[in-house]
């Protein structure tokens, strides 16, 4: 710490400063220059990680002359090399490659005037590699609330359709993910989920859509899992899980992977209505209903794939800050 005393002086600005023990700011003048250069002060000195600047400001006309007069002290005190650049009406606190605070005029700035693009091109983009908009709308409304816009396959009619070649549900998930985000140069989420039963050794598992193959249906794979069932007797040893296995992919990124499972036992025969595949089979717990006899809110609260989507969105905002 220097015993420095910092001056800035036109006709029009003029801030005292010095490095002190905790940041401190006095300010002649009204109450709206005051707010003013308490909000700049303290959320620049805050992003910077500055802890023992003290200013007096008194006259404050133009906000960059003070950004500047903050950024010139620390430098010299902190021995760091920030940097001021100005773009379309704003300021920007750079530092390397990094740029650490922005600084907008009163009333904001155009988006296409400060980018050079509309609003719409503007923001990150997640592609959902699935043609399925019932899926795109479940993901819609997760990711609305992180600020991130969803496309799907239905946008890329000439994209190869990708076969789910891989041995596990992660290999599946992943080979759709990173092909695609490959192809399109895109932030790709996929996912792949089956039914794995324990009698049968974690069958039909990756097969659980083709499990009837060659013409599979939802039908033909219930009648099938009843019959390859039909010798198990006992309900607990007709024990399962619902498996979801989720993968977002980006260029020169390694993928973020979560995955979850849904306990259960495999019924004697098919109930209720609702939800697709598997579920008129698929006893929920000890509650002696079915999947299919769930409203897809009650359903979607406790499933696979509510709860890898559950995950997803916890470790989604510290994954996409990574480089
Ligand atoms: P995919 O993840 O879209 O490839 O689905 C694989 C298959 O697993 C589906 O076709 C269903 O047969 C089964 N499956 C996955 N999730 C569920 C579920 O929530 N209920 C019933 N069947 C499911």
């Amino acid at each position: 710490m220097t015993h420095q005393i910092y001056e800035y002086k036109d006709d029009q600005n003029w801030f005292i400063g010095k490095w002190a023990d905790f940041n401190y700011l006095t300010c002649f003048g009204n109450d709206t220059d005051y707010e003013k250069s308490q909000d700049i002060f303290h959320s620049l000195l805050k992003r910077l990680g500055v802890e023992s600047l003290q200013v007096h400001i008194a006259q404050l006309s133009y906000d960059v002359q003070l950004i500047a007069f903050l950024v010139d002290v620390i430098n010299q005190e902190m021995k760091r090399n920030l940097h001021i650049k100005r773009h379309q009406g704003a300021v920007l606190v750079t530092e390397a490659d990094q740029l650490l605070a922005v600084y907008l005029p009163d009333g904001g700035i155009a988006v296409n005037y400060f980018f050079g693009r509309g609003m719409s091109d503007f923001g990150d983009k997640l592609l959902i590699a699935t043609h399925n908009e019932g899926k795109v709308k479940e993901f819609r409304k997760m990711f609305a609330s992180l600020g991130i816009e969803l496309e799907s396959l239905n946008d890329y009619p000439d994209l190869p359709e990708v076969e789910e070649t891989g041995m596990t549900f992660e290999e599946n998930a992943r080979l759709k993910a990173e092909t695609i985000s490959k192809l399109t140069g895109r932030m790709v989420l996929a996912d792949d989920s089956g039914l794995k039963v324990d009698a049968l050794g974690g069958l039909p598992g990756v097969w659980s859509a083709r499990f009837s193959a060659p013409e599979p249906t939802d039908a033909k794979n219930n009648a099938k899992l009843l019959h390859e069932l039909a010798m198990v007797l006992e309900q607990e040893n007709r024990s399962a899980q619902f498996h979801s296995t989720l993968v977002v992919a980006a260029p020169d990124k390694d993928s973020l992977v979560v995955a979850a499972d849904w306990p259960g036992y495999i019924a004697f025969e098919l109930k209720g209505e609702d939800g697709f595949g598997y579920d008129p089979l698929f006893l929920v717990g000890e509650t002696g209903r079915t999947a299919a006899q769930l409203s897809p809110e009650e359903k979607n609260a406790i499933s696979h794939r509510g709860l890898a989507m559950k995950k997803l969105m916890e470790e989604f905002p510290t994954w996409q800050n990574k480089h």
